[in-house]
């Protein structure tokens, strides 16, 4: 906010020394600084074919090194969950000195570098050449410290500075990515993230609530069951007692597990090896993501 501050004042002072007639001065934002530089840093596949996860720097002060050992982490941690761990994943590292473009902002509790007024896609997509990706900003920014990390218009923001970071960018990565809702009841966050998705849905009765994985409550599938409360309250159901977007903390469950697999299915164009089981159990992947 500071730096769009700044940049008004230039503008400011910059179009009063100018000659005003026939002069258009358009600033631009979304094109690459000379600076910008995007590196494929884990991950060989075909990018149209494959799940390409851009790392993007924000507030690192000219601290390169630090920001991709931040990106290598948090890229670690994805790998070893399911269903992520296998699959055709490209990760990338979009380093931005300046940070001219993106804006971050607290919203409430949370430190958020989405929004209509952001350039982060547009950014991503003539830096690196992506068709298709998914934006992760990493914030090294300290006055976003004491905030959390968020998802806001599928953009991820991770503020590394807060603890658990690898963890907490996993559950955020579900939201964005995944389309998942927080499977935790608090009345106080749900003006912020109360979206009701596939994996938290509403229902006067246990049977409709949790109809959506009522084959994997069939076929017994472990830590597959319905039960009461989830982001949008108590007349809304969810399927475990434990997983990543309750607890922001181990793995995701089998529920949310299969709804990932679609939209990886979908992506890299195969089955991810940790997703064939969806077809083994149940009523098999392409009845349930349409594919
Ligand atoms: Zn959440």
């Amino acid at each position: 906010m500071k730096e769009f501050l700044l940049n008004t004042v230039a503008l400011v002072i910059l179009l009063g020394v100018m000659p005003s007639a026939g002069f258009c001065f358009s600033p631009a934002p979304t094109r690459p600084t000379p600076e910008d530089t995007c590196a494929r840093f884990r991950g060989n596949t075909d990018p149209a074919s494959s799940l390409n996860i851009v790392f993007v720097s924000y507030g690192y002060r000219g601290d390169n090194a630090t920001f991709n050992e931040n990106a290598k982490l948090l890229a670690n941690n994805l790998m070893i969950k399911n269903p992520f761990r296998g699959a055709k994943i490209n990760f990338y590292t979009l380093y931005r000195p300046s940070d001219s473009g993106v804006f971050c902002f607290s919203l409430d509790r949370l430190w958020t570098c989405g929004g209509s007024e952001n350039n982060i896609r547009a950014i991503t997509k003539n830096t690196c050449g992506l068709e298709n990706s998914q934006q992760v900003v990493i914030s090294g920014e300290p006055s976003g410290t004491g905030k959390g990390s968020s998802d806001f218009q599928s953009v991820t923001t991770v503020a590394f500075h807060r603890g658990g970071a690898e963890d907490i960018f996993v559950h955020e990565f579900g939201h964005s990515f995944g389309k998942l809702s927080d499977e935790y009841v608090d009345p106080k966050l749900e003006a912020i993230n109360g979206k009701i998705q596939l994996n938290c849905r509403r229902g006067a009765s246990a049977a409709s609530g949790c109809a959506g994985w009522k084959d994997l409550i069939d076929a017994k599938v472990p830590g597959v069951g319905c039960y009461q409360g989830c982001v949008a309250g108590f007349g809304a159901w969810r399927s475990s007692q434990y997983s990543m977007m309750r607890d922001a903390y181990g793995d995701f469950n089998p529920v949310s597990q299969r709804y990932l697999c679609c939209e990886l299915s979908r992506i890299t164009k195969q089955t991810p090896p940790a997703c064939t089981i969806f077809n083994q159990v149940g009523k098999g992947l392409k009845n349930v993501c349409g594919l």
